[in-house]
């Protein structure tokens, strides 16, 4: 059943209660393809967050306790239930999102991984054992569940970077508290009805919807123990200072500039195509999204040209129930706006727009088209900033030491990536270029679900990062045991062994 139909006040899941909380403030959910009004998003107080931190507190003991086997196997089912959905959950992310359908599968099978991750965290939650550390006694690692975790996620992967979180999180033995973006609750509302008739336990998986009334509730409550956040910048750094200056641990993912080396030798048709899928693809609005293209000596033209003409190829319109499009629209009209200001702000620092987006569209959808700026220098506001929106700026630099240094320049450090044919120039840039997350001739080098998301600078507060390994171990603590069992005299041997409980 789905909890939410049009122009509906989106509900929050509180234990086993879908309701919407009462409030008088509440926060539009659009179509960005057509403009249209589809739900509205309630904004819950911190008295009203404060009672779903305490539903997830009181699932906590019992959840923690269920056979870690069991546990996964609600990730199992939740799988199952995500492949049999897998079309209406697409449709879902391309309605209040905007990118294009084949964009929405592709990011909801990136959330199915996650949840194969998750089936598979029994083999990682194995601890270590050393016998006889000294004589008689044997020292044992194992990992516990932190307590109530809670997830904080933004507009632009509405059902992947949930999954993110909440699928390791559980299965690892805590209990989740969720807060999806404002602008995209229904996807996240949806997964939470899944979890449910995948068998999970009420109050285990809960949902709250809010702004920062909401958010400083869950990063200052006493029993909330970790943080998991992915947004812009800022407010990843004050998620991060808050939430530890109130003893929590806190993994907060930020902004992005993804820089996009290319080399003269590149392939460039190749590349042309690589650098319009990383900047164009869901209309910019990715946080590895290639913002800034740097043409190394004779590469600027074909870059430049190339781009011009591939990115005026792209169909750009509204994604929701068509799939005739390349490219959709951004999230709201003022986020147009805002990204198309950064085509005068261009201009007015010097550059020249090589490739101008800014259209009359048909229909009251936030479409813009893809843009190329040319002649930037490292000092603009384009090379800089994160615009997050169809707009790929391209710098000329004549070697690939000035590409790397423009790297060690960038206050952020999500991706990066360089298109040659030299095995040296991509040894060069994989072992010196200042990101986490590199690719050679792979224009988004996301990782999977096995691998970590390690954002380096300000793209990334904490220490544990999202997905992986990193991921388990941010869900758990670790607990060692040195045992000595002295030998017993047999004649006073008690043979009754009663369990006393916890
Ligand atoms: P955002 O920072 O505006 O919002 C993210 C979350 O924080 C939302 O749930 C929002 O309600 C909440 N929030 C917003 N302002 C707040 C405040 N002042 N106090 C407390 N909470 C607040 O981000 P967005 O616009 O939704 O998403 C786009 C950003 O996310 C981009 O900067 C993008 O690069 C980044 N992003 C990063 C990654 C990554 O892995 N590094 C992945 C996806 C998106």
């Amino acid at each position: 059943m789905t909890a939410v139909t049009a122009t509906q006040t989106v509900p929050m899941l509180c234990g086993d209660r879908w309701q919407a909380p009462e409030t008088s403030r509440l926060t539009d959910v659009y179509n960005p393809s057509t403009g249209e009004i589809i739900a509205q998003t309630p904004l819950a107080t911190a008295e009203q967050t404060a009672e779903v931190i305490e539903v997830a507190a009181a699932a906590l003991a019992t959840w923690s306790d269920t056979p870690v086997v069991e546990r996964a196997r609600v990730m199992f089912r939740l799988r199952s239930l995500m492949e049999q959905h897998f079309e209406e959950l697409a449709a879902l992310v391309t309605r209040e999102h905007g990118k294009t359908l084949a964009e929405a599968r592709a990011e909801v099978n990136r959330g199915v991984e996650m949840v194969e991750f998750a089936a598979s965290i029994p083999s990682l939650l194995n601890g270590d054992v050393l016998p006889n550390v000294a004589p008689g006694v044997d020292a044992e690692a194992i990992r516990h569940p932190v307590g109530v975790c809670v997830g904080i996620t933004p507009y632009n992967f509405p059902n992947m970077v949930p999954l993110w979180m909440f699928p390791v999180a559980i299965t690892c033995g805590n209990t989740f508290v969720l807060k999806p973006s404002e602008k995209v609750p229904l996807s996240a509302v949806r997964l939470g009805e899944l979890l449910l008739d995948a068998g999970l336990p009420p109050g285990v998986m809960n949902i709250v919807h809010g702004d920062k009334e909401c958010v400083d509730a869950l990063l200052t409550h006493d029993k909330v123990a970790a943080v998991s956040f992915v947004g812009s910048t800022p407010v990843a750094k004050y998620i991060y200072e808050t939430g530890t200056a109130n003893g929590k641990r806190v993994q907060a993912a930020g902004g992005a500039k993804n820089h996009l080396i290319v080399m003269p030798d590149a392939d460039m048709d190749q590349t042309v195509k690589q650098l319009a899928a990383s900047a164009f693809g869901c209309a910019g609005q990715r946080c590895m999204a290639g913002s800034l293209a740097v043409a190394v000596g004779g590469a600027g033209d074909p870059v430049v040209d190339g781009l011009v003409d591939y990115a005026g190829t792209l169909r750009v319109g509204p994604s929701d129930g068509n799939e005739e499009v390349d490219m959709g629209p951004v999230i709201r009209d003022e986020h147009r706006q805002r990204v198309a200001r950064y085509l005068d702000i261009a201009t007015g620092e010097g550059a020249s727009v090589a490739l101008d987006g800014r259209r009359d569209f048909a229909g009251n959808g936030f479409l813009l088209g893809p843009s190329v700026v040319d002649q930037v220098k490292p000092v603009m506001r384009v090379a800089s900033e994160e615009i997050f929106g169809p707009v790929l700026s391209v710098a000329r630099v004549d070697t690939l030491d000035e590409a790397l240094a423009m790297g060690r320049d960038c206050e952020f450090g999500n991706g990066a990536a360089i298109f040659t044919r030299s095995g040296y120039a991509a040894r060069e840039f994989k072992q010196h270029f200042n990101a986490g997350m590199i690719g050679i001739n792979v224009g988004v080098p996301a990782p999977m679900a096995w691998f970590p998301f390690t954002g380096w600078n300000r793209s990334f507060f904490g220490d544990l990062h999202i997905q992986g390994t990193e991921g388990m171990q941010f869900y758990t603590r670790q607990k060692v045991t040195l045992t000595r069992w002295p030998q017993v005299d047999e004649s006073h041997h008690d043979p009754v062994w009663k369990s006393t409980g916890r």
